[in-house]
């Protein structure tokens, strides 16, 4: 990777904790977008399962989009702020990792078999 490159990425990974940080603050609108610049970034929640959540973060202005997984429920998390589209996608996520969990052991099973 080059060092422009790396910068660049250094700085993106920079403004999404600066994004996680203000949602912990309870910032959850007209935050920086990390790609456009512009203050258009909102903040949702999802519950995909039990004790099970993620916080997303969509900009308006661009298709910038990025999610952190929780370890407990968000300070700010609300039904106001909870966003279902959203949520069915992380629990097909949740689904998909799991079945690929599963094939990894059965794939794991066979090179040891082989
Ligand atoms: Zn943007």
């Amino acid at each position: 990777m080059s060092s422009v490159n790396r910068v660049a990425l250094d700085d993106r990974v920079a403004k999404q904790i600066q994004l996680l940080n203000d949602a912990r603050d309870g910032r959850l609108d007209k935050l920086d977008c990390p790609v456009c610049h512009e203050a258009a970034v909102s903040v949702w929640f999802t519950n995909p399962a039990d004790e099970t959540y993620r916080t997303w973060f969509l900009c308006g202005a661009c298709d910038f989009c990025t999610r952190a997984q929780e370890l407990e429920r968000p300070h700010f998390f609300s039904d106001d702020r909870r966003r279902l589209d959203l949520e069915e996608r992380d629990s097909e996520i949740l689904k998909n990792s799991m079945f690929k969990d599963r094939r990894n052991e059965r794939n794991e099973r066979l090179r040891s078999a082989g």
